[in-house]
C-alpha cells in the first residue's frame, strides 16, 4: 500500500521543487549537503529569499506572514527543502516562540517580535531545561521575583542549543512557590545581553559546541515581557508547538540520510567493491521502515487536516523517526568504515580514499544521538503511548 499524493498536492510539490531549483543558492546547498554548516549571514540570505516568496513562516497566522498551508503541504515543503539541501531556519523562532507569540502575545508583543523573527533579525534560544528539570520539566527552579514593574531572575538553564548565536531567550521561570509545580511557572522573553546573563559553552565529545549553560544573576526583566498570564506559563509551553507536534517524524531528514547511504553504495559499486549481503539487507530494511513512516505520517497529517483529534500520534512519530535516523547513521558508518579500510594496501593502490562526507557522517552521528533525548526522551514517549494507547 502506498499513500498517493492527489493531483493538487502533486502540483504543489512541483511548484516547490521548481522554486527551490531556481532560488536556492548553489553554494549554500553545497555546504548543507557536505554537512559543513551555514553561517548566520547565509541563513539570513535564505530567509530573505523565502520571505520574498512568502514562504519563510508558512504555518503562522496569515495576518503575520503565514500562507495557510495545511499539514500535508507543510510535509511536502519540508521534504522538498531537505532533498534540495536547503538550510533549516531557526526552529526556536519560527516554529516555537513565533507561533506562541501569535497566540498568547499582547498586540505590542506581536508588533515588536513577529516581523523581527520572520526576517531573521532576532534569534531566540529555548531556556527550558535545568540541571534538576529535564523530563520532569515542571521542576524548574529558576525564580522570577517581582520588583516594581520588573521581575528579578536568578537561576540556571542547561543544554541551551544555539545560545551562542541567539539575541533573546524564551524561558520558563518560577513565579509562585506555594502551588502545585505546574501552576507556578511563567513564560518570559528577554535579551541575552541583559546585565546578569552569562552564557557558557558545553561541547559534545567530538569537540563541537552543541549546547550552552546560561546563568542568571539578578537579571531585571520587565513584567511586560512575560508571555501569557503570570503562573500560566505551563499552558504556553504546552501549546508551544500546537499542530507542529505532528511534524516530528523526521521523514525528510531520513530521506536525506538514505540518499547519502545510496551515494556511498554507488561509490562502492563504482570502485568495484561488492556490497556485503548483510549490508544490502540492512539498507532494504531501512528503506521499508522509511516508507512505512512516511505513509503513517501522511495518513495522520491528513486526518489532522480534516479536523481529527490528536492523541499519542506525535509520540509514535517522534519515537519511530528518531530511531530510524540513528539506525541509518549506524549503517552509514558501517559502510564508510568498510569503504575506507585503511590498512588494505590493495585498496589504497586502487585509489580508495575516505569519501568526502566521512567527516559529516561522524559528526552527524554524534549530533543525531540527541534525537532520542531532546524534546522528550524515548522512554518518556513510551510512557505516553503506554498510558494513552494501551491504557496501562
Ligand atoms: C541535542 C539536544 C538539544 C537540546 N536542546 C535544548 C534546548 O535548546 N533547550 C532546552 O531547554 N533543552 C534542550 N535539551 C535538553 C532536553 O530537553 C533534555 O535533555 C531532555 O528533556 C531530558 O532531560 P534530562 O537530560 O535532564 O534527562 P533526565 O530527565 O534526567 O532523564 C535521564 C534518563 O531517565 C529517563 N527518564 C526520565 N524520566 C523518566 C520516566 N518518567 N520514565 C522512564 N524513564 C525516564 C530518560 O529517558 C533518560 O534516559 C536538548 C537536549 C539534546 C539532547
Amino acid at each position: 500500500m502506498r499513500y498517493q499524493l492527489d493531483a493538487q498536492q502533486q502540483q504543489f510539490k512541483q511548484e516547490v521543487e521548481t522554486f527551490l531549483a531556481d532560488a536556492l543558492p548553489k553554494d549554500i546547498a553545497a555546504k548543507v549537503k557536505a554537512g559543513a554548516g551555514v553561517s548566520k549571514q547565509e541563513l539570513a540570505q535564505w530567509t530573505r529569499i523565502l520571505n520574498d516568496r512568502g514562504w519563510a513562516a508558512p504555518h503562522w497566522p496569515q495576518e503575520y506572514g503565514g500562507c495557510g498551508w495545511n499539514l500535508v503541504q507543510r510535509h511536502i515543503f519540508d521534504v522538498a527543502c531537505r532533498a534540495a539541501h536547503a538550510p533549516q531556519l531557526s526552529g526556536f523562532g519560527f516554529n516555537m516562540v513565533g507561533p506562541a507569540i501569535a497566540k498568547f502575545g499582547s498586540e505590542e508583543q506581536k508588533q515588536f517580535f513577529l516581523p523581527k523573527i520572520r526576517s531573521a533579525e532576532l534569534w531566540f534560544c529555548q531556556g527550558y531545561s535545568e540541571p534538576g528539570a529535564g523530563s520532569d520539566l515542571a521542576g524548574v527552579a529558576t525564580r522570577a521575583d517581582r520588583n516594581g514593574d520588573d521581575y528579578i531572575i536568578n537561576g540556571q538553564k542547561i543544554w541551551t542549543s544555539g545560545a551562542e548565536d541567539a539575541d533573546w531567550i524564551f524561558a520558563l521561570v518560577r513565579t509562585n512557590h506555594d502551588v502545585q509545580k505546574q501552576k507556578g511557572i511563567s513564560f518570559v522573553l528577554f535579551d541575552l545581553s541583559s546585565p546578569g546573563v552569562s552564557v557558557e559553552p558545553l561541547y559534545a565529545f567530538n569537540g563541537k559546541r552543541l549546547w550552552n549553560q546560561v546563568f542568571f544573576e539578578d537579571v531585571r526583566v520587565p513584567i511586560s515581557q512575560r508571555l501569557g498570564e503570570e503562573d500560566k506559563g505551563w499552558t504556553v509551553a504546552k501549546s508551544l508547538l500546537g499542530d507542529e507536534r505532528l511534524l516530528v517524524s523526521r521523514v525528510s531528514e531520513n530521506k536525506r540520510i538514505l540518499s547519502i547511504v545510496d551515494e556511498v553504495v554507488a561509490a562502492m559499486v563504482q570502485r568495484g567493491v561488492e556490497l556485503p549481503q548483510s549490508m544490502r539487507q540492512k539498507r532494504l530494511q531501512l528503506d521499508v521502515r522509511l516508507q512505512a513512516l512516511e505513509m503513517t505520517s501522511l495518513r495522520i497529517l491528513t486526518e489532522a487536516d480534516a479536523g481529527g483529534q490528536i492523541g499519542a500520534e506525535p509520540s509514535m512519530l517522534k519515537l519511530k523517526g528518531s530511531e530510524l535516523v540513528q539506525d541509518q547513521d549506524a549503517l552509514l558508518f558501517e559502510l564508510i568504515d568498510y569503504l575506507s579500510l585503511p590498512l588494505d594496501r590493495k585498496r589504497v593502490e586502487h585509489g580508495f580514499t575516505a569519501p568526502a562526507w566521512s567527516e559529516y557522517v561522524a559528526s552527524g552521528r554524534y549530533h543525531h544521538r540527541g534525537y532520542t533525548i531532546a524534546g522528550g526522551s524515548s522512554e518518556v514517549q513510551h510512557n505516553i503511548i503506554a498510558k494513552q494507547v494501551l491504557g496501562l
